[in-house]
């Protein structure tokens, strides 16, 4: 059996988050009536002259530093040249032989093991529009097919990898890395559904120990990781069979299909001259001078990849959980100004607090954390209360639950101290107190105490858990023990 070796690079289109499109003022709002937000110069009319809107440069410029890449002083807008229903101006305007953002890398991680993505380049470019096949009738109720154009124009940048993954998992990492980044950054709202985050890939095989490439086929439009995983699962399938059979892969474009799990041709592969690329004669150079990119530089925020690092050595969290702390930027913030609040000794139990309870909370109630429904302010006090001793950690919990509830009834916020002082929920610590619970328990427990008296440990864990429920949850764990085990070894 012949063992082949798999080879990826990716092509994904991020829409850069900008209210207008890249050369005209046309609305980017998603959702509008079809076709009322294609203006004249999105259509390339006769007379209309396209004009760069700053903000998507900004934006691939921010990119770009973020992932080490060179930014090009000068790049050129190139016109693509096709025919497409949903293109009816016949050219799309791109870059292609200087693209603004050259080289740059991204980590990824599989398995524990950490692997950079290198970069190829990254372009800006136009969006063309859309075919809508569904539910679309012709003037006399026919099946039909339409034209929205209200996509045509949207800004995107399209983000090119060298062919350096080698399986599914390799490509779904560094596809959720970069949508983590760019949804960082704030130049995309990643949103896949609406198509704001959608991947190329293309896939070959070769003889394991061939240095040549195997012919390649690209995979469209995949906008979900999910499709994104299983359309390179079976291509990966269909090449080695196809050649195993004695056939030959042709350099194709491809779709996959969900429901079949399949991927099936689309149309041949055009090759670049195919396009007639060539200057676009409406646009001048894009030329960008250093002390904007310095600019830029000055307002980037943190990176995610430098926060995971800096927590693990300042604050000994594990990577798992700084992981989960720089999973978004809301998250991340939330973490920093609680560990500003709480001071940076408490890191870990701010990061198990965020990880855990916060986390299960949001989830139960399909929330992300930029929707948090409590104020900061409560979460700090409640965090508060249980570390100075005042509460335990099971009502600490019980009090957490009982603010998100609140708080998502639209109820209004009580403060934590008031919560406790009315519902009486201060932990006990007088011994007095803790001891007449334990006597309490221990007389109605005369089994336990003799397990206990003949060396079984459990029986112990046993009483405590009685004692805690006498004390409806509130015996201080660390007082409680020492003091059970003292009565029960004197007694
Ligand atoms: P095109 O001009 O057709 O877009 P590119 O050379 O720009 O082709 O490459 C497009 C993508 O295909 C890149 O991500 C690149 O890494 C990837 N790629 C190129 N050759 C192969 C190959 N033989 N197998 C898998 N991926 C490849
Ligand atoms: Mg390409």
């Amino acid at each position: 059996m012949m063992k082949w070796e798999i080879v990826i690079g990716l092509e994904t289109h991020t829409q850069l988050l900008t209210h207008s499109k890249i050369f005209s003022g046309a609305s980017t709002q998603f959702g509008a009536q079809p076709n009322t937000q294609a203006c004249a110069v999105d259509l390339a009319l006769p007379g209309v002259l396209p004009v760069l809107n700053r903000q998507a440069v900004e934006h691939a410029i921010r990119f770009g530093l973020a992932i080490g890449a060179q930014i090009s002083p000068r790049s050129i807008f190139a016109r693509k040249n096709y025919f497409y229903p949903d293109l009816p101006k016949g050219y799309q305007i791109s870059q292609y032989e200087i693209p603004v953002v050259v080289g740059g890398q991204i980590e990824i991680v599989v398995d524990g093991q950490t692997k950079v993505v290198e970069l190829t380049r990254a372009h800006l470019e136009e969006d063309a529009g859309k075919s809508v096949h569904e539910n679309f009738v012709g003037p006399h109720g026919e099946p039909a097919s339409g034209i929205d154009l209200n996509r045509a124009g949207t800004p995107l940048l399209e983000i090119v990898t060298e062919p350096v993954m080698r399986n599914a998992a390799e490509a779904v990492a560094y596809a959720k890395a970069l949508h983590a980044l760019v949804v960082w950054l704030g130049v995309c709202d990643g949103n896949m559904q609406e198509g704001s985050f959608r991947c190329d890939a293309n896939v070959s095989v070769r003889p394991m120990g061939q240095s040549e490439f195997g012919t390649r086929c690209e995979i469209k439009n995949l906008n979900s990781f999910r499709f994104l995983e299983e359309a390179i699962q079976y291509e990966v399938r269909r090449q080695i069979e196809l050649i195993e059979d004695g056939g030959t892969v042709i350099q194709e474009t491809r779709l996959y299909d969900p429901d079949l799990q399949e991927t099936r041709s689309m149309r041949s592969k055009e090759d670049a001259q195919d396009y007639r690329y060539f200057p676009d004669p409406d646009l001048l150079p894009l030329v960008i001078h250093s002390d904007w990119i310095e600019e830029i530089r000055a307002g980037m925020p943190a990176l995610p990849a430098t926060l995971r690092a800096q927590w693990q050595s300042e604050y000994g969290l594990s990577p798992y959980d700084s992981q989960i702390l720089s999973q978004d930027r809301a998250t991340a913030d939330l973490f920093i100004e609680l560990v500003r609040r709480l001071g940076a000794k408490h890191a870990k139990t701010i990061a198990n607090f965020i990880a855990g309870d916060l986390a299960s909370a949001l989830n139960r109630s399909n929330l992300s954390v930029h929707e948090l429904p409590i104020d900061i302010a409560q979460i700090e006090a409640l965090l508060n209360r249980s570390l100075d001793g005042t509460i335990s950690n099971k009502i600490a919990k019980e009090i957490f639950i009982f603010i998100w509830e609140d708080a998502l009834a639209n109820k209004p916020a009580i403060s934590i101290d008031e919560i406790i002082e009315q519902r009486g929920l201060k932990q006990i610590t007088d011994i007095g107190a803790l001891e007449a619970l334990i006597d309490g328990v221990l007389q109605a427990n005369a089994k336990s105490v003799e397990e206990f008296k003949s060396g079984k440990e459990k029986a112990f864990n046993a009483l405590i858990g009685q004692v805690m429920k006498a004390s409806q949850g509130k015996a201080n764990p660390q007082q409680l023990n020492e003091l059970l085990r003292k009565k029960l070894q004197s007694g």
